[in-house]
């Protein structure tokens, strides 16, 4: 490098940390402020898929840039600040939060970090119950405090409302002193009934049950938490060890005998796979469940274990928190562009802040139509809803009324096709807007699709929507577009919908596409009325697309249903200057142009059919393999060398003995021009 380049790269450098800087700095005051409204006033503004994005993104900044971490991050911080009016607790063991795994990758990487230090490790699954912990002191058996985590060294003290909640024993079953931590919570039930109230009422309505649980809890006034119907499940005994417990399972059949309530659903698992089974069952089956989950807590179950990994600021090192994929999340609707299909349809599109829903990445997704839009009120700049319907296609729920700032714009329909600009027309009774242009080029799309089927190039996973999305985005708009799809792979990855595997496949499909037998190529044309029959008819009968172009009229007509009207579609076809472009482009693309296939008995050429042949030197338009199969397919045979028995010697440059040996022998020698002409 030189000192110039080295300067300019510098420069470049700190222009990016001084960028991971400000981001830094956004991300920790967005998420100082989310932490303040959800912890300390229950009451978010933002969903919990939201705020995970932002803790994310801030989580692989700091590990990028670690000189860049802040010793006060909220990544490495608890919860919140405790309200006023209640008493503080300071907690003998800090109440920390847990690490969070996303996928199955990442819940992998748990397990092999554990077994780093612990062998064949046992792990206990728990439903992550959506509620707010809480910490219960018993003296003697009997309850002395409860508390809240707060920031997880302080706490509030709730010991009244806490004292409201039925499920939590004022006394226990033993005199003993003892800590036991656990999740409040409200049912379902108890939630709706309560928000069926307050909308009778009048009142602002709980956004969720976590929220109403942490809301109810945290009231100075117990008389109000003794009205929420709270409930409670118990899961840690911060000094089992003291208890002469050896496992955290064991810690829980002890709670439960002390007279807590423990989930019926724990169990104890003997590897990652069969955590991974239970994650599967309750993925399908916690909306069954009376209670909101937001996941699967996965501990170590050996407590000597637990000692020994310890803790990091934030989370013990022996467990984690699956969270379940969110199935509807927000995003922001950042634009509505429009789209014409190969019938002409117009329509509105959302374009999307990328967003993850079910596994994929989301940043476009479609409106439908006008009425649509505007019956559901979608303007640009609006936070929207996003599902999977199906699991497969985007969908775009609904915009969130209460999050608008003001700042949003009106969605205006178009009244000219947006590709060339004719005046759009619609039916009556009618909700979608067409191009009444027949050239319009977004028909295009209509021969793309053609060109990519099953029966044509058979490639797969370019699907018709694919084409039109890829289309309308500027990805393709010939046929030799397709197969330079290729360079964009990186782009193609950020797609909604794909991932590496799936655009590895299409990639792959439309590379396997080149070596199609000629007539797949010759039938995704699309020469008019040339289906695959007279595309396979043709090929058989010509071999090479060059002869194919260069066929007079005479002698198209002539072939055996190939009638004159179809002739003549064949060489206007070839005489158009932009289809011969394209086909010009395909083959310096590599796409083979021969016919591979086998030579119906139809068209057995004499001159080949049951002789035999020898190759030597090489051709121009053949490789040793790919004529030894033509050959055979047209029903010759193909040896290694010259005896009196060969039929034809076919020699290209550099000919060796074997020429010599076949004109000694007077056999029949062919250059590759004969070949050519004898393949006619
Ligand atoms: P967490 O909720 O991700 O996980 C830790 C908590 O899980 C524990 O403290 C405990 O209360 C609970 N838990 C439930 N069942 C459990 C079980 N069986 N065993 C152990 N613990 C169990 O961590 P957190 O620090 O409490 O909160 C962070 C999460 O809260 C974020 O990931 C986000 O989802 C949400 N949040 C949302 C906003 C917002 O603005 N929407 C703001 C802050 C936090």
């Amino acid at each position: 490098m030189t000192m110039d380049t080295f300067i300019i790269c510098y420069g470049k450098i700190i222009m990016v940390i001084d960028m991971a800087e400000k981001r830094i700095e956004e991300l920790v005051e967005i998420i100082n402020k989310l932490n303040y409204e959800y912890y300390t006033l229950d009451k978010p503004s933002v969903t919990d898929q939201e705020y995970d994005r932002y803790m994310q993104e801030l989580i692989s900044l700091e590990e990028k840039y670690p000189e860049l971490k802040r010793e006060d991050s909220p990544t490495v911080r608890v919860g919140g600040k405790v309200l006023e009016g209640f008493d503080k607790v300071i907690h003998e063991k800090p109440m920390l939060s847990l690490g969070n795994v996303f996928n199955e990758d990442e819940l992998i990487k748990f397990d092999e970090r554990i077994k780093k230090e612990i062998p064949n490790p046992k792990y206990v699954c728990e439903l992550k119950i959506d509620g707010l912990s809480v910490s219960l002191k018993y003296e003697n058996g009997i309850l002395v405090r409860g508390a809240t985590r707060g920031d997880g060294v302080t706490g509030e003290d709730i010991t009244n409302n806490v004292k409201t909640i039925k499920t939590i024993p004022l006394k226990l079953k033993e005199k003993t002193d003892i800590e036991i931590r656990g999740e409040i919570y409200m049912s379902k039930k108890v939630f709706e009934k309560l928000n069926f109230e307050r909308a009778k009422q009048g009142l602002e309505l709980f956004q969720n049950p976590r929220n109403a649980a942490a809301g109810s809890i945290r009231q100075l006034d117990s008389s109000i938490a003794s009205k929420r119907k709270l409930d409670a499940f118990l899961y840690h005994v911060p000094d089992a060890l003291d208890y002469n417990i050896n496992t955290h399972y064991e810690s829980l059949e002890y709670i439960k005998k002390l007279g807590f309530v423990v989930n019926s659903n724990i169990k104890l698992v003997n590897n990652i796979k069969e955590v991974l089974d239970y994650i599967n069952y309750w993925t399908v089956h916690r909306e069954e469940l009376p209670y909101e989950i937001d996941g699967i807590v996965i501990k170590l179950n050996d407590l000597r274990s637990q000692q020994k990994l310890g803790f990091t600021a934030k989370y013990p090192k022996w467990a984690t928190a699956y969270k379940f994929p969110a199935k509807k999340v927000l995003t922001k609707l950042k634009d509505i562009v429009f789209t014409v299909g190969r019938t002409g349809q117009v329509t509105p599109n959302a374009v999307l802040e990328p967003v993850k829903v079910a596994g994929s990445t989301i940043s476009r997704a479609t409106l439908h139509n006008e009425e649509n839009v505007i019956s559901k009120d979608f303007k640009i700049g609006d936070i929207v809803s996003i599902r999977k319907a199906g699991d497969v296609i985007p969908e775009v729920v609904e915009p969130i009324i209460d999050r608008r700032n003001g700042t949003e714009k009106d969605f205006k329909m178009i009244n000219t096709c947006p590709i060339c600009n004719t005046k759009l027309e619609k039916n009556v009774n009618q909700a979608d807007y067409f191009c009444p242009n027949e050239k319009c080029p977004a028909r295009n799309i209509e021969s793309l699709i053609h060109f990519v089927s099953r029966d044509a190039m058979n490639i797969d996973g370019l699907g018709e929507r694919i084409i039109e999305d890829f289309y309308n985005m500027g990805f393709i708009n010939t046929f030799v577009d397709i197969y330079k799809l290729n360079e964009r792979k990186e782009e193609l990855m950020e797609l909604e919908g794909f991932g590496t595997k799936s655009i590895n496949n299409l990639l792959e499909s439309i590379e396997m596409s080149k070596s199609n037998s000629l007539e797949r190529l010759l039938f995704a044309l699309g020469i008019r009325q040339v289906g695959s029959k007279t595309a396979k008819l043709l090929a058989q009968k010509f071999i090479t697309l060059d002869k194919i172009m260069e066929a007079k009229f005479e002698d198209l007509k002539n072939i055996k249903d190939i009638g004159e009207i179809i002739a003549q579609n064949i060489i206007e076809y070839f005489k158009e200057e932009n289809n011969l472009k394209i086909i010009n482009k395909l083959k310096e693309i590599g796409i083979n142009t021969k016919y591979l296939g086998k030579i119906e008995i139809e068209y057995k050429n004499d001159k080949f059919y049951d002789k035999i042949f020898v190759l030597t030197g090489t051709l121009d338009n053949y490789t040793r393999d790919e004529l030894t199969k033509l050959l055979e397919d047209m029903g010759a045979k193909v040896t290694s060398s010259v005896s009196k028995k060969t039929n034809v010697v076919i020699a290209g440059v550099e000919a060796g003995g074997k020429l010599d040996k076949a004109k000694k022998l007077g056999i029949e020698i062919w250059d590759e021009n004969t070949l050519q002409n004898n393949l006619k």
